[in-house]
């Protein structure tokens, strides 16, 4: 069974004060509400050691929000995935379109980062979608193979099965437009079936494909609800505890 997942990105936000309280706060509601999901957050990179302290019994997963492609050397302000792994976290989002867009990120980059992750044995969120005009122009089907296929159709069976997915479409991202349910199956199945094309259905079924894109705790139900979402990547509504546990209760009965 693959697993349900919701996963916070909590982008360029929080001082080191208010970053430690929401990660106690999570921290003691993990501790008194059993889950029916895992919980994972992305906090800026420079708390993920005192996440890594405060989650010590790893309550919930601990991930980056970007990763260097390249193992060391003279990059500056970057971070490889040799420090990530030496600090224990899980893993790193990979290609969020903020980086796509403001850092001219590609899926060719996002190949290599997913591959450097996959070899230190930690896990990729590898996030897609495609952007308002591909979606009014009808090419959204088109995008989401192509970045699919060239950011991911390297790995073997065993690889792509550990890679987490997230498709957020760029036009619902921080926007408070959402998706509708539809939508989200919709590039989802068609996401999985791309899979399934390429390593055969079991291998699909294997991936858990996470919607992004302005999910609240009013709408998290009914996206969860659709037999090919396994969860949520969050971005604003992540930064407060009373938004980010409504949407962990979304996969509640
Ligand atoms: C995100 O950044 O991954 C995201 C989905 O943001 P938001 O929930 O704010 O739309």
């Amino acid at each position: 069974m693959r697993k349900k997942i919701v996963a916070g990105n909590w982008k360029m936000n929080k001082n080191y004060a208010e970053a430690s309280v929401l990660m106690f706060q999570l921290l003691e509601y993990k501790k008194n509400n059993p889950t029916n999901c895992e919980i994972f957050i992305a906090p800026p990179s420079i708390y993920l050691t005192t996440a890594k302290e405060i989650f010590a019994d790893k309550e919930i997963g601990i991930y980056a929000q970007d990763m260097s492609e390249y193992p060391s050397g003279a990059y500056t302000g970057e971070l490889s995935v040799e420090m990530y792994q030496s600090i224990e976290i899980d893993g790193s989002i990979i290609a969020h379109s903020e980086r796509r867009l403001y850092h001219g990120e590609t899926d060719s980059h996002a190949n290599r980062k997913v591959k450097a992750l996959l070899d230190a044995g930690l896990t990729p969120i590898y996030c897609n979608g495609e952007t308002l005009e591909q979606r009014k122009n009808g090419q959204h089907f088109e995008v989401i193979k192509n970045q699919t296929q060239v950011a991911l159709f390297t790995l073997s069976a065993d690889e792509i099965k550990k890679v987490v997915i997230a498709y957020e479409p760029v036009w619902a991202i921080g926007t408070g437009e959402t998706a509708t349910p539809e939508q989200a199956q919709e590039i989802h199945a068609y996401i999985r079936s791309l899979i399934a094309e390429k390593y055969g259905k079991e291998v699909a079924d294997e991936i858990s494909i996470l919607y992004g894109g302005s999910v609240k705790p009013d709408n998290a139900k009914e996206i969860f609800s659709k037999p090919d979402v396994d969860g949520g990547l969050i971005g604003g509504a992540a930064l407060k505890l009373e938004d980010f546990s409504k949407i962990i209760e979304a996969f509640n009965p």
